[in-house]
Order: C-alpha cells, then sequence, then structure tokens
C-alpha cells in the first residue's frame, strides 16, 4: 500500500517501475517522491509508474550553470552535485525529496517567488512521453502548447523523462538570514514591503494567538541571501551540511496533535527567539529544508493523516480576508500545527493550471479529523473564492469540482491537452 505525504488515503495497487521501452494500455500516472500532500499524486483506478529509478544526470556545464537530467532525479541529488560547484536550485519548495518531474508538474514555487517566479520560468526543455507519439521536446519554441500545459500540468499531459534546469550561480553554501519577530497582518506586509530586495522571504506564524476573539497573527518573519565570498567566510565555502536528521519511526498517537499542545508549541518558538530581531550564517539545508531533519514527520499525525491547505488571495482586500480565515481557525477549536504566509510577485507563471499568482498564500497543516475538518475547509474554500483566490492542487484532498472550476478557469483548455489514459484521482475528483 501507498499514498501521498499527507496520507489521506491508501492505494492498493503496487506501484512499477516506469519502462520507456513497454507499451502502457491502461490508464495511468507518473508518480515521483509523493512530497504531494493531497490525492494529485494518487491513482486508485490504473497504474502508478514510479519515476525514481530514472535519475541519472545526462549533461552539466559548469561554465553556464545548465543542467540535464531525466526527470526522476532528487532535488537533494541535484544540491549535492551542483553545490560544491557553485550552483543552486533556482526555486526550491521546503523539502528536498522531491524529483526534477514532480517540481515541474506541479510548477513548485519558493521563498524567491517574488523575485523569480516559479520553477517553470527555468526549464528551458523537456521530454514528453506519451502513449501514442513516444518521446517529444517541448519547449517555448517547440510543441508549445503542450510545453504550457505539462508545466503545472499535474502529470496529465504525459510522462516527463527528462528536462533541462538553469540553476543560478552561489559563492557559498551559507545564507545571511534575518529573524524578525511581528505581530499583526499590517506589520507582516510591512515587512515584506521592506524586504523585497532579499531573494527570499517567508513567515512562521502562529495561528492560535488571539486577542478578544480576533486572531492577532503574530509570527516571524524571515529573510535571507545567499552568502557572499568577501564575508571571509571562505573556511565554510560549499561544504555540505553534516548535522544528522532524526526518524519518526511509528505513527504517533492522532491525539498528539491537539490544540493545547500546538498552542504551547508556538508560543515556545515565538518566544524563542529571545530578541525581536536576530541574525545569522546558516547552511542551506537549515534554511530551506528545516522539516527534512525529521524524517517521516507526518507520522506524528497518525494513522489518519493530515491535510495541507494552500490557498493565494490578491492583494485588493487580501488584509481583510486574511483576517476572516485566521479569526475562524483561531475560533474554529481546530490547531494548525504549522502556518506559513508569504507573498507571490507579479512574475507570471507559465503553466495553464500554474497556482501562484500575484497575492497573499497561506498555508497550514491540520490533521485529519474527517467531517469536521472538511466543514472547516469548505469556510475557508468560500473565504477564498470571495477573495478572487485559488487553491494549490498539490496540497489539496478535499476542494469540490466548482471551487476547481472557479479557481482554474482555464481547465477547459487544458482538457484539450490532458492524455485520456492519464488520469489521478485529483482530476477525477475535481471535474466529476
Ligand atoms: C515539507 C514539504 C514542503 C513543501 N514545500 C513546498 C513549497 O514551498 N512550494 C511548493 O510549490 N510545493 C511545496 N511542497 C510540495 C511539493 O514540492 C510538490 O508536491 C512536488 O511536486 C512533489 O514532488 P514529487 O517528486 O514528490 O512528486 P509527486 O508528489 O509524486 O507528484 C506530483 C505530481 O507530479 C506528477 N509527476 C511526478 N513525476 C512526473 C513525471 N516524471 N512526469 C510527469 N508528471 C510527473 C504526478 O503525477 C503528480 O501529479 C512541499 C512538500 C513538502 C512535503
Amino acid at each position: 500500500m501507498w499514498s501521498s505525504w499527507g496520507r489521506p488515503y491508501n492505494i492498493e495497487t503496487p506501484l512499477k517501475s516506469f519502462d520507456l521501452t513497454r507499451p502502457i494500455t491502461s490508464q495511468f500516472l507518473a508518480i515521483g517522491n509523493r512530497r504531494s500532500y493531497g490525492d494529485s499524486c494518487l491513482i486508485t483506478h490504473g497504474q502508478g509508474y514510479d519515476m525514481l529509478h530514472h535519475n541519472h544526470f545526462l549533461e552539466f556545464n559548469p561554465q553556464t550553470g545548465l543542467l540535464k537530467a531525466q526527470a526522476g532525479i532528487l532535488f537533494s541529488e541535484i544540491l549535492t552535485l551542483c553545490v560544491p560547484k557553485g550552483w543552486f536550485l533556482p526555486v526550491t519548495p521546503g523539502t528536498k525529496w522531491v524529483t526534477l518531474g514532480g517540481a515541474i508538474a506541479n510548477d513548485i514555487h519558493g521563498k524567491n517567488h517574488h523575485q523569480v517566479g516559479t520553477i517553470g520560468n527555468f526549464i528551458p526543455r523537456f521530454g514528453l512521453w506519451r502513449p501514442d507519439t513516444g518521446e517529444i521536446t517541448c519547449s517555448p519554441t517547440q510543441e508549445t502548447d503542450l510545453f504550457r500545459a505539462t508545466i503545472g500540468g499535474l502529470g496529465l499531459t504525459g510522462i516527463i523523462t527528462w528536462a533541462e534546469i538553469q540553476l543560478i550561480p552561489i559563492q557559498s553554501a551559507h545564507l545571511n538570514v534575518e529573524w524578525l519577530q511581528f505581530s499583526g497582518i499590517d506589520a507582516f506586509l510591512e515587512l515584506t514591503k521592506d524586504s523585497q530586495n532579499y531573494p527570499y522571504t517567508v513567515a512562521w506564524l502562529d495561528c492560535s494567538h488571539k486577542t478578544k476573539g480576533n486572531a492577532t497573527a503574530r509570527g516571524v518573519f524571515i529573510r535571507g541571501t545567499h552568502a557572499v565570498e568577501t564575508q571571509n567566510i571562505a573556511s565554510l565555502r560549499l561544504i555540505p551540511h553534516t548535522e544528522k536528521s532524526k526518524t519518526i519511526p511509528l505513527d504517533m498517537p492522532s491525539q498528539l496533535l491537539n490544540p493545547l499542545t500546538v498552542s504551547l508549541f508556538n508560543t515556545l518558538y515565538y518566544h524563542k527567539q529571545i530578541t525581536a530581531k536576530k541574525q545569522l550564517l546558516q547552511h542551506y539545508d537549515p534554511f530551506f529544508y528545516p522539516l527534512d531533519h525529521l524524517n517521516n514527520w507526518n507520522k506524528l499525525y497518525g494513522k489518519n493523516g493530515f491535510y495541507q491547505y494552500q490557498c493565494v488571495i490578491p492583494f485588493k482586500d487580501g488584509k481583510k480576508h486574511l483576517q476572516e480565515m485566521l479569526n475562524l481557525i483561531a475560533n474554529s477549536g481546530f490547531a494548525s500545527s504549522l502556518s506559513v504566509l508569504k507573498t507571490f510577485g507579479s512574475i507570471p507563471s507559465p503553466g495553464l493550471l500554474s497556482f501562484p499568482q500575484e497575492g497573499i498564500t497561506l498555508c497550514l497543516d491540520f490533521a485529519n479529523r474527517g467531517d469536521k475538518t472538511h466543514t472547516l475547509f469548505i469556510q475557508l474554500d468560500a473565504i477564498v473564492l470571495a477573495a478572487k483566490g485559488r487553491l494549490y492542487p498539490a496540497k489539496d484532498a478535499t476542494m469540490s469540482p466548482e471551487t476547481f472550476k472557479t479557481c482554474y478557469p482555464n481547465w477547459k483548455e487544458f482538457s484539450r491537452y490532458k492524455h485520456p489514459q492519464i488520469t489521478s484521482d485529483f482530476w477525477e475528483r475535481v471535474t466529476q
């Protein structure tokens, strides 16, 4: 049995390894490293093809930073090869355990969205295998429609076999990082505005704290820049991070993360830095991937798993809608164990179904408490739709077909490029 990161449910049919030379006759879906939280990487009625063995580097130009690799390569593997040569991923999510193909299929965003947009902007070409055509090359000038549909196309247009990715130059494996406490949405937006020149920004949010029934939106704003050689950190230059990760061996009791424990954790975390501002030199690994240091942390939520809820809402009236969502959560009796706030910039995403749009993105983790959690999500969805925002399919396991079609009006155009033999549980659910 296998599932996605949030483990909303299990799939019985074992995964098969993808073999380019064998014809596929059933319904199918390419599966990466299953770091999507919901059901976009799950297929109940059909065959899931595991891409993890397609993980060879094909070409790397150390002068230009252009890398070509098979689509099952993990970001962790790219970092191991490229950081010592002075190159870094142009866009990275909060975990390095994702495949290149999975990252393209969700057109992922990172802490630098406000400056560079999504990963699709750094993919000059890729190979796409479809049962009827075999492998074809897609780029902004070749098979352009399929190129646009496949970036953020949730694996539904074909199997990405290889891709080129343009890396960015770095001079150090470290970043100069600042942590700043804030309280209130205005303070968050102010810090965001003041930090536009920082390549990486993100905020950790304490969703449980409230005053007189209103969520206070207090948190820690984190911003960073790649360190440069002139800062005399030559001895630290490009060495790998050595800190050992820890493992959650078993499913924890599902009540472990309850409103009380979450609130306690949040209070400790908020006050952990003691001063209102802290500066540090940090290796890229803990800066970008703090959760990777606890392997299988998804087991903290117990056997019922958990949901991640991520939305983006436009800046216009964004403060009002965000406050509404935070009030709803703070008064719901549900605790979001990890909450992240960030802004997306105006650089358009290249994909037809890409998630990011300019505005504020909120990301929340909730233990799965069945119908009660779903009811909360329906209320949150209503606020997101009223704000003219959208939900992120990579995280989603519950949005209704109406919500999906409203969030993604391009879905009809996209359907023209979806391959009829390819499907996912997500697609079956949202296009009913
Ligand atoms: C801790 C954590 C932090 C995260 N932070 C972020 C973040 O900051 N920003 C962000 O955008 N996302 C984030 N994510 C989500 C994650 O980046 C995406 O879900 C990513 O797509 C997962 O990649 P994967 O290789 O695990 O693919 P999977 O989850 O296995 O699959 C994802 C999609 O890609 C398709 N796919 C996989 N391989 C191929 C292929 N070769 N060809 C065609 N389609 C394929 C699948 O069919 C599926 O639709 C985070 C996830 C975790 C667990």
